[in-house]
């Protein structure tokens, strides 16, 4: 089975090499020729790794041998993935008990530990270069932290991401290196993709991104809407609903993916805070994107949504994609007002992410009187978000022990400034070859 890009022009490429570059030549996206099919019994399967192994081993059609495999996915997913039910038909599925707090270690994870596996000879050695505003960075960097024949440099904008978010990526060492970058969010990203043009630089240097974009983050994401399926519905072959708060929608494209293999679906709900090109394009048939804006729910600050091209790509109509997916776009005021409500009448914390989520079944639910199980997608711990949090509820919320202990260390990073050259000449001591 071979992976293709999206804009066609690319040559056909084995999983490995899709995992291990990233992306293809012709700046489109690596895309699986065929998904699978899930036999029934997955569902009756109440462990996660071996519910994991089982969909992985479908998805991955031999590229990585079975025993290989299942140890891969045991040294990945060694934390819970609860479903907890909110009130009546309403459910979330916390991904955030993973070391870094969020479901971007679902992905991060996979990707570091199969990218690994295929460089085991150590003939090979692969340099990852990420920009982050928070989250992502935190979570690769933990993924990739001691992997063998790996090294991760990560640029974050100096003063833009919050203490906690800091402490998490400057606190690993080993392989990970952090440069604080006297710039935004944007010049982060800017000196990445200069670097990854940069024919003398990956001339010496193999150089691999990381971010949402490459095949081997979205495929373990899959995993989750199988098992949140698994848990309230079991064997039964009933249809759920989900829910995911997206941003560059690589999240919900998981989900598509799942139900492609036969996961019994019967709508996703695309929930965006008001970076809404999405459900705008769902609404109105026309596509838009256009710069973010700054919002309560900053992971999903999306304007043009990276994974969009495989949305389309799976669809290839507007129609078609309006059968499997409905979008709801959630203001800042909502989601504070959510965080509130949830809290006073269930007793459930919900972070940003979560709460324009939450607000979107809400949303849903009033349209269409929804009375099958719904399953939205918590995707980062509400002490990620402790400020917000604190602000909405007046009460704080408590920190988990993996975040504590990252506060309780000392910050290291390479000061650098946005200037191309001066971060090329000081990264050249941090790459491996
Ligand atoms: C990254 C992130 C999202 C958005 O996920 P996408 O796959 O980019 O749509 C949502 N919530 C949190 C907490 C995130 O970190």
């Amino acid at each position: 089975m071979k992976f293709y890009s999206t804009n066609g022009v690319a040559p056909l490429v084995e999983f490995k090499d899709a995992i291990l570059t990233g992306l293809p030549p012709d700046n489109g996206l690596y895309m699986p020729q065929k998904f699978g099919t899930l036999d029934k019994s997955i569902f009756a399967i109440k462990d996660f790794p071996t519910m994991a192994f089982e969909a992985a081993k479908v998805l991955l059609d031999g590229a990585i041998p079975d025993a290989d495999l299942r140890k891969i996915i045991d040294k990945c997913y060694n934390f819970d993935v609860p479903v907890v039910n909110v009130h009546d038909n309403v459910n979330v599925l916390e991904l955030y008990h993973g070391p870094t707090c969020a479901f971007k270690d679902f992905g991060a994870r996979f990707m570091a530990n199969t990218m690994s596996y295929f460089l085991r000879s150590g003939n090979r050695k692969v340099n990852i270069l990420v920009a982050t505003s928070g989250d992502t960075g935190s979570a690769v960097a933990n993924g990739f932290y001691n992997v063998d024949n790996i090294n991760v440099v990560i640029l974050y904008p100096s003063g833009k991401v919050s203490n906690l978010q800091e402490k998490q990526l400057t606190t690993l060492g080993g392989n990970i290196t952090a440069f604080e970058i006297d710039g935004t969010f944007d010049d982060c990203q800017k000196i990445v993709k200069t670097a990854f043009l940069d024919a003398q630089l990956s001339g010496e240097f193999n150089l691999s991104s990381a971010n949402s974009i490459n095949i081997g983050r979205l495929y373990p994401q899959s995993f989750y809407y199988i098992w949140a399926y698994n848990r309230l519905a079991g064997t039964s072959g009933s249809e759920v609903v989900f829910c995911t708060p997206s941003g560059n929608f690589g999240n919900l494209t998981a989900g598509l993916i799942a139900k492609r293999m036969g996961l019994p679906v019967k709508k996703f709900i695309a929930a965006t805070n008001v970076n809404d090109v999405v459900p705008e394009y769902l609404f109105t048939g026309t596509y838009t994107p256009r710069p973010s804006q700054r919002t309560l729910s900053n992971a999903m600050d999306v304007g043009a949504p990276s994974n969009f091209m495989r949305m389309t790509d799976m669809y290839k109509t507007v129609d078609a994609m309006r059968a499997d997916i409905v979008g709801y776009k959630v203001t800042d005021d909502e989601t504070r007002a959510t965080i509130h409500d949830v809290y006073e009448r269930c007793d459930y914390m919900l972070d940003p992410h979560g709460a324009v989520g939450y607000n979107a079944v809400m949303k849903y639910i009033s349209d269409t009187g929804e009375a099958d199980p719904i399953i939205m997608l918590e995707t980062a711990h509400p002490a990620k978000f402790g400020e917000i949090i604190t602000d909405t509820l007046g009460i704080a919320p408590t920190i988990p022990p993996q975040l504590q202990a990252c506060l309780q260390k000392d910050k290291v990073s390479v000061k650098c400034s946005k200037d191309y050259d001066e971060f090329k000449g000081k990264v050249r001591e941090y790459l491996i070859r």
